[in-house]
């Protein structure tokens, strides 16, 4: 028997998806017919036998089916080509990808759903920080959801042959996989791939530790964000709170920031810090510190110290419905603190990349951090995501990255 699903949504359910967005949720499917494999191939149907799309099935997870087309097809390796070509087509006109790494397939937003490749440009490290081989390409993939853990071997050998990287490693250690049912999966799945490699970015060197590193080891997403900060960096001492790897505070340290005090929780991302500092001749103004950033930000103030420039990144505090009101608070404490610490027209650079903390929440909790500072914000900026993270129309969960830059007003000035 074939592989392959036919989901009839009850009534009135498909105006979501008939509006561009790729999940069918288990509660909207008023039945289902045929395999019940993980990865099978659904096709969709609103209650009144509308066809709707093909997509992939995740039988143990509330988002039952992802779908990859709006047509009739398979998700097979002809559909990955066509579809991977197109999102190079893309990253071709975002970035040079002869040179520049840059997160090459985004999931959903790029029609590969749940589905996350970023491509590495660089040159391998050795244990002692030296170069230790010719320069190239590596390929992290996250795969996430049931469809994509089934069409594995050959999303693999699609990737191999449109890019010829050195090698492909599988970083599927994110917890989002327990929701479909997936077990962690990490390993290098063709050629071969080096623990830590050094790539460019913002006219900088970073070791970027592709075996063990957060997520796919590099923080792609804020690139343009990092070289926006950079810009009222000079002369300031900066605080980078949440730094991982160090890719703000290095960027302000290379702009001419007085002073960089970079902490992370990470004792392996402050290695990394002190490592990416003295790789750029920058570590005799880098300071990387490891501690809890909301105990820091405390202490900091207690000690009455001052930074012209405080960039906030934290992760993503929010990563349900449930937990909005909670991470509502965790990113009003840290706001009110940084403000607390910043100078006559210091300057904010806050983060949230959580998809469910969305735009307004987050402006809603700069407000209220700025009145109970009793400080005044001059909003500067108002940034997302980088553009090889392309945000597309009906599915609002592509837009997930949120920068706000923003300056004190302070009397007197
Ligand atoms: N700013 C980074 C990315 C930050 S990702 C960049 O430009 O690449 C979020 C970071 O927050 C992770 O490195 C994680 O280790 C760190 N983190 C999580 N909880 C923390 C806490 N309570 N205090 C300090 N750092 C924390």
């Amino acid at each position: 028997m074939e592989d392959r699903v036919a989901i009839r949504l009850k009534p009135r359910e498909e105006d979501r998806i008939l509006a561009g967005h790729p999940w069918v949720y288990d509660n909207e499917i008023a039945r289902a017919e045929g395999s019940a494999a993980s990865g099978a191939e659904a096709r969709v149907l609103s209650g009144r036998g509308r066809f709707l799309g093909s997509g992939t099935l995740s039988p143990g997870s509330k988002i039952r089916v992802r779908l990859h087309s709006r047509a009739d097809e398979d998700w097979n390796e002809a559909f990955t080509r066509r579809t991977l070509d197109a999102a190079l087509g893309f990253r071709r006109r975002v970035r040079d990808l002869s040179s520049e790494s840059a997160r090459i397939v985004f999931g959903e937003a790029d029609g590969l759903p749940g589905l996350v490749a970023d491509r590495f440009v660089g040159t391998p490290l050795g244990p002692d920080g030296e170069p230790a081989g010719p320069a190239g390409s590596w390929i992290v993939l996250q795969v996430l959801a049931a469809g994509a853990e089934a069409r594995k071997a050959g999303i693999v050998r699609v990737l191999a042959d449109a890019l010829s990287p050195e090698g492909i490693l599988e970083r599927s250690d994110a917890p989002v996989r327990q929701r479909e049912g997936l077990p962690p999966a990490v390993g290098v799945l063709e050629g071969s791939v080096p623990d830590r490699i050094e790539i460019r970015e913002n006219g900088l060197g970073f070791a970027v530790d592709l075996a063990a590193g957060q997520k796919t080891g590099w923080f792609l997403d804020q690139r343009e964000n990092r070289a926006a900060a950079a810009v009222y960096a000079p002369g300031r001492t900066v605080l980078d709170a949440f730094c991982n790897a160090g890719g703000f505070g290095l960027c302000a340290a290379r702009a001419g920031a007085a002073s960089v005090l970079s902490v992370d929780s990470s004792e392996a991302a402050v290695a990394q810090v002190r490592e990416n500092a003295r790789r750029n001749g920058l570590a005799d103004r880098v300071e990387a510190r490891a501690a809890n950033a909301f105990d820091l930000l405390r202490e900091l103030e207690k000690e009455g110290r001052r930074f012209g420039l405080v960039v906030l990144d934290p992760p993503a505090f929010a990563k349900s419905r449930a937990a909005l009101e909670g991470a509502a608070r965790g990113y009003k404490e840290i706001n009110l603190r940084a403000l607390r610490l910043l100078e006559p027209g210091g300057i904010l650079v806050t983060c949230s990349c959580s998809w469910w903390f969305d735009r307004e929440r987050f402006r809603a909790v700069l407000e209220d951090a700025a009145a109970d500072s009793g400080r005044r914000l001059r909003y500067l900026e108002d940034r997302g995501q980088a553009p090889d993270h392309p945000v597309v129309s009906g599915y609002p969960e592509s837009r997930y990255l949120k920068c706000v830059i923003a300056e004190t007003v302070d009397s007197g000035q």
